[in-house]
């Protein structure tokens, strides 16, 4: 399958990016790989790009002021490669290390995955239980969205119609803290059917998300508050795997591959997996 006629710019500087965008009917193009199987699929159809794979000041990965910071443009593949990755975000390696194949590793990048908002993908959830926060730019100027406030729908998020994400920012972790991420991939694609995020400081705070479960990844509050501060024993997990995906403010999916009811039971099992692995 082919995509409708479109014009193709490349851009240097974050700034050529922003105003080719505000001229008209064009769509940022990073790694390409999930804005090109949308337009084949007719889902979008922007009448230009703004290839924005080769703007420098959107890759690399720092430590910069207390946080692990992360340009938009930065791949999989230099994710999973990172030394302070694996260092201080360990999860965020394993989650690199599970994203497709190594062809979609090496041109997918971090801020296309989130400004895509996939149900499916992992990076949102692993954003969510890092307290990040997505920086984006626009004309108008620059702001900051947190994490739990950037995914607001199916495939959709906070960011402005002309807003370019720059980078994530996450709080570098206190020495002790332990994370894991957790995921039942789609045989096929590898996207997550689903996929549970936990990360537990050493004050006892535990942060909990899932993606793949609902039409968007959310922080699991219940869950949360019922192992927060306990020994993370037998009696507390299973106390979080009761209270994981009640009252929460998505919508549940199924689907031909994994029903709804099948979600919410891999939900817990991963959970709690993912409890153990920080425990
Ligand atoms: C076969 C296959 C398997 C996959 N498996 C997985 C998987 O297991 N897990 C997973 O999480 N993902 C998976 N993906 C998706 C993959 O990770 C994509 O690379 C990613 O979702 C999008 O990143 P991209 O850089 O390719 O973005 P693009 O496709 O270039 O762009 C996606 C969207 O984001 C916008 N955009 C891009 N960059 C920015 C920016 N800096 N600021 C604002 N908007 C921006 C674009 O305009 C577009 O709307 C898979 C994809 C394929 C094709």
């Amino acid at each position: 399958m082919i995509t409708v006629e479109f014009d193709y710019k490349k851009a240097t500087t974050v700034e050529e990016a922003l105003a080719a965008l505000a001229n008209g009917d064009g769509k940022l193009l990073a790694g390409g790989y999930s804005l090109v199987p949308s337009m084949k699929l007719r889902l979008s159809q922007p009448e230009f790009l703004i290839d924005i794979s080769s703007i420098s000041s959107l890759k690399g990965i720092q430590e910069e002021d207390g946080f692990i910071v992360i340009r938009a443009g930065t791949t999989h593949a230099e994710i999973l490669n990172s030394a302070l990755i694996q260092e201080k975000l360990p999860f965020f390696h394993t989650a690199a290390g599970v994203i497709g194949d190594v062809q979609v590793r090496n041109r997918g990048t971090i801020g296309g995955s989130l400004a895509h908002a996939d149900p499916a993908a992992d990076w949102p959830a692993l954003v969510l239980a890092a307290d990040a926060v997505i920086d984006v730019v626009s004309r108008n100027g620059s702001r900051s969205i947190s994490a739990t406030d950037f995914f607001t729908g199916l495939f959709s998020t906070a960011l402005g119609e002309n807003e370019l994400i720059t980078a994530i920012r996450i709080p570098v972790p206190p020495a002790g803290t332990r994370t894991a991420y957790m995921k039942f991939e789609h045989p096929a694609s590898r996207f997550a059917i689903v996929g549970c995020a936990v990360m537990r400081f050493p004050d006892g705070k535990i942060n909990i998300a899932f993606t793949g479960v609902a039409e968007y990844a959310f922080r699991d509050k219940g869950a949360e508050q019922a192992v927060a501060g306990n020994t993370l024993d037998a009696a507390s997990m299973d106390a979080a795997v009761n209270a994981a995906l009640q009252g929460q403010d998505v919508s549940f999916m199924g689907d031909n591959f994994a029903s709804e009811e099948y979600r919410r039971h891999l939900a817990k099992v991963y959970l709690k997996r993912a409890l153990q692995a920080v425990a």
